[in-house]
């Protein structure tokens, strides 16, 4: 749909021009709206970490998030946070904001539809079981969305949240240069995406990056401090302005 026609016309106009031409189109395809952001002029942004709790990644993540005040959107990985529930408490006593990623990092498009909305149920009250707290943000796995489990998500009680700008930080390199990758899409209402933990979809063979998931957040907010832009969680990010929806779908 609108990201067919975005694709047609990227190589053709100017970031600005792009911009205004997705917002337009997004308009029209609210009602199917995967959670995009927020419609603001303000410089904010949403900060959002797949794939944990992570032993290693969150407490990283979370110590560079509070030396700085920020707080940021968890999408967790259910079989995870039932091994590591402590995590999941600390993410939480810290003031961040948790979602639901998957119960594994199955890739939801590929299973039945009927699997697929059980799978998200489920994954739902177990969640929610563990942070003691109703979920309601969804991440889907490698942003892998068909309109029926769009609209399971949503009968499961879960709201769909994509993502702009991101750092690609399953791929290696220095803390800087990762972190630098999220300037070629920066601007104001965008939602970032990180992780604090690390999955690759079954015979991929990419190593574990090794650097420190900590350093990488530290150097994104001194960046992001540099550009006169604040970082904060989804449902802060809400505060901004009106949701921007855009209908996000792919295999
Ligand atoms: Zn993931």
């Amino acid at each position: 749909m609108t990201t067919g026609l975005n694709r047609a016309l990227a190589h053709r106009l100017s970031p600005q021009a792009r911009q205004r031409v997705r917002r337009a189109t997004d308009r029209l395809t609210t009602g199917v709206g995967s959670l995009k952001g927020c419609r603001t002029d303000t410089p904010v942004v949403a900060l959002t970490y797949d794939d944990g709790p992570d032993p290693e990644g969150t407490p990283a993540v979370l110590a560079a998030l509070a030396e700085a005040g920020v707080t940021a959107t968890f999408f967790q990985l259910v079989e995870r946070a039932e091994q590591y529930p402590e995590l999941v408490r600390a993410v939480l006593a810290a003031g961040h904001e948790i979602g639901l990623h998957g119960i594994d990092h199955a890739r939801l498009t590929t299973r039945p539809i009927r699997q697929a909305s059980g799978w998200l149920v489920e994954g739902r009250a177990r969640l929610s079981a563990v942070a003691g707290r109703p979920i309601r943000l969804f991440r889907p796995t490698y942003g892998a969305q068909s309109l029926r489990t769009y609209l399971a998500a949503r009968q499961a009680g879960l709201l769909p949240v994509v993502w702009g700008p991101s750092a690609d930080d399953w791929r290696d390199g220095d803390p800087a240069e990762v972190a630098n990758r999220v300037t070629t899409r920066l601007g104001p209402g965008e939602v970032v995406l990180l992780h604090d933990g690390f999955e690759v979809p079954p015979g991929d063979h990419t190593p574990r990056p090794a650097f420190d998931r900590g350093a990488v957040t530290s150097a994104l907010l001194d960046l992001l401090a540099e550009r006169d832009y604040t970082a904060t969680s989804v449902s802060g990010l809400l505060r901004h302005g009106a949701p921007w929806r855009t209908a996000w779908f792919r295999p």
